[in-house]
């Protein structure tokens, strides 16, 4: 692990792993794709124990090395509400996207994680006490909704926030316009609430370690806001189906898809056709089976 600064460390990996010391006491913000991810993680400090994990949300690239921490130290998992019930039951996640029983290609590592169970929920910002041997410290949650029903970021006493996936950084949107979301209202909220989360530097799972995000908050609006003025030229004074806006976006942005990224990307697209519905941009009309948007 690197460090930041004070007791604050992280991870840098494919999905970065936020670490808050304290002699040979570890308290960890998300865990990782799998047991190897947080083995690596931790491997760093000698004698290491973990004492508690705090989960930002329930993608199993957040969550996937909790069992591992769970079976090995005596320590309590926090998450936020309904991020728990994922996390506890990792099939909802797969089962969510298809909206029914999921196939089996979709039953992976990249969809769910290892069970694990969830003893202590965030409902709210009220800052959640734990106890080094040698000091009683604060975390602050920050709620982070929208990229996933109910994400939250945490903020060490050394002012470090770590913010899960509330931010991509602006060389993955490169690679990956069509930035995950959830809901669009509240995750555009989240964005600019974020300008207003003061710390003195911020941990983005993908991208790493920043001192300013501004640049980085505008750049994943712009993607929120390229993808809804595609959907909204597609369906131009016409009619589009979803999987008509599917294909436009599919070209547009030269995706590559598996199984498993076709469910999701179907879900972002679901979720932007929900807020421009919600908005008035866009209105519905379904005829022997197929549903299609009209402005
Ligand atoms: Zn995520």
């Amino acid at each position: 692990m690197q460090h930041i600064t004070g007791n604050s460390f992280f991870f840098h990996s494919q999905s970065s792993i936020g670490g808050y010391k304290r002699g040979d006491q570890l308290l960890l913000f998300d865990t990782g794709n799998d047991d190897s991810s947080v083995k690596k993680a931790i491997r760093a400090f000698d004698n290491i124990k973990v004492i508690a994990v705090f989960n930002t949300h329930s993608h199993a690239d957040h969550c996937g090395g909790n069992a591992y921490l769970s079976k090995h130290f005596a320590m309590p998992i926090y998450a936020p509400y309904l991020e728990t019930s994922f996390i506890e039951n990792p099939i909802l996640e797969p089962t969510y996207l298809f909206s029914a029983s999921p196939p089996v290609s979709l039953q992976n590592k990249f969809l769910m994680a290892k069970p694990s169970t969830v003893p202590y929920v965030i409902s709210d910002e009220s800052p959640i006490s734990i106890s080094f041997d040698d000091a009683q410290i604060d975390i602050q949650p920050v709620a982070l909704r929208g990229h996933s029903p109910n994400q939250f970021g945490y903020i060490t006493p050394d002012s470090v926030a770590y913010l899960g996936d509330a931010l991509i950084s602006s060389e993955m949107i490169e690679k990956h316009p069509l930035i995950f979301t959830f809901d669009v209202k509240e995750h555009i909220e989240s964005l600019h609430r974020l300008k207003m989360v003061k710390a003195e530097g911020y941990v983005i799972a993908h991208g790493g370690y920043f001192t300013d995000i501004t640049d980085i908050i505008h750049s994943n609006l712009e993607a929120l806001d390229k993808t809804q003025n595609l959907i909204l030229s597609t369906i131009g004074n016409g009619k589009s189906t979803f999987d008509e806006l599917h294909r436009k976006i599919a070209y547009t942005y030269q995706l590559t898809e598996n199984i498993g990224q076709y469910w999701l990307n179907r879900s972002v697209i679901h979720a932007h056709v929900k807020y421009l519905l919600e908005i008035e941009m866009i209105n519905f009309d379904i005829d022997h089976g197929v549903i299609c948007f009209s402005k």
